[in-house]
């Protein structure tokens, strides 16, 4: 029911615009109802989309349910069927795994329900309109270059620098994206042997951390350091993630780094949640990068404007989000790195948290 009051507002503003004759109130409009499927509440930066798109919507005047499926494949797929029969006109949806959706989009094409995929691509269909999100690879290469920038800092003499590389949940295509963005800087150095991956694990299919769980990523690291580390200093961790970040971070201290006269490796991560920017504060994870999701909403709300009302959304990519059927048109939004150095500049000079959020 959320949005019910603006939706009435904007029955009443349409109702006017008839009786002035205006004809530029669309239709679409007046009978605009939009279903939001989220992954999960487990991350911060999801429930900041969820709730950004909300009151962006209701501010234009839409209808919305919003459902998160705590990265269920099969609840958000009975999310989603479900919105379709409460009669949403458009479906935004940041897919658990991008390749499950083939099914339910087809029965949302016969119905004419527009679909927008939100921050990850839905794979293998034709029936996906449009793609919102941030420019992925570059998350990648700001991650490899803040490792790199990282390593340089704390252990300037110790190169060769040793670290291990993790990888997002292999059935988010944007995890091939950010894992090729952080290859892309990472690979010549190791190729130069200025960087050595210790464990000589590499690649999507032998780093990916499904459903981008903190625990697995945790369990990985204990392992990890167990049969590599004994007698060699760690460095340095690409962590795509916050979330796994801190799983990470848990794991290295707990065998003594961040003491003594063990520093800690650096970690770098996504999403600026918030219990990563207190850990950056505190001097254990090294980065994160910060997708203002407000934007996300921004720009999700124009083109389901535009694509109701028979405009053009705007879309500045046409050509890198191949879902295995077509090319997606885009947005991509620019990510931004965040450390100690610009974190009150970034995080608290935009509004995206106040200082008590963060301290
Ligand atoms: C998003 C990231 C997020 C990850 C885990 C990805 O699809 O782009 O921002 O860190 O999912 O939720």
């Amino acid at each position: 029911m959320q949005g019910f009051n603006s939706w009435g507002a904007t029955l009443a503003a349409g109702a006017v615009a008839a009786t002035m004759g205006l004809s530029a109130v669309p239709a679409a409009a007046d009978s605009a109802f939009v279903g939001i499927a989220m992954p999960t509440k487990s991350s911060s930066r999801w429930i900041s989309d969820g709730e950004s798109m909300v009151q962006q919507f209701e501010e234009a005047g839409y209808k919305t349910d919003l459902q998160y499926a705590e990265d269920d494949i099969a609840n958000q797929l009975q999310q989603i069927e479900t919105m379709m029969l409460k009669g949403v006109n458009v479906l935004v949806i940041a897919a658990i795994d991008g390749t499950t959706l083939s099914a339910a989009l087809e029965n949302a094409a016969a119905s004419d329900i527009k679909v927008i995929a939100y921050d990850r691509l839905i794979r293998d269909s034709g029936n996906v309109d449009y793609y919102s999100t941030f420019d992925n690879f570059q998350v990648g290469v700001i991650q490899g270059t803040s490792l790199v920038d990282g390593l340089m800092e704390r252990f300037p003499d110790d190169s060769p620098w040793n670290i291990e590389v993790f990888g997002g949940s292999p059935d988010d295509n944007n995890a091939y994206f950010f894992y090729d963005g952080a290859m892309s800087v990472l690979q010549p150095l190791i190729d130069e042997g200025k960087i050595n991956v210790v464990s000589g694990q590499m690649g999507m299919d032998k780093v990916g951390t499904l459903r981008w769980d903190g625990a697995v990523a945790q369990a990985r690291m204990d392992n990890l350091l167990s049969a590599q580390y004994t007698d060699t200093q760690l460095h340095g961790v690409l962590s795509p993630y916050d979330g796994l970040s801190i799983g990470i971070l848990s794991s290295v201290k707990g065998v003594g780094y961040g003491s003594g006269d063990l520093p800690m490796p650096i970690v770098t991560g996504q999403d600026a949640e918030v219990q990563s920017v207190k850990s950056i504060l505190a001097g254990e994870q090294y980065s994160t990068v910060f997708k203002d999701t407000r934007e996300l909403a921004r720009v999700t709300v124009g083109m389901v404007d535009a694509l109701l009302k028979g405009g053009e959304p705007e879309i500045n990519d046409t050509e890198t989000y191949d879902n295995g059927v077509k090319v997606v048109p885009s947005f991509l939004l620019k990510p931004v790195p965040v450390d100690a150095s610009n974190w009150e500049e970034v995080l608290l000079g935009s509004g995206y948290y106040t200082e008590d959020q963060v301290k």
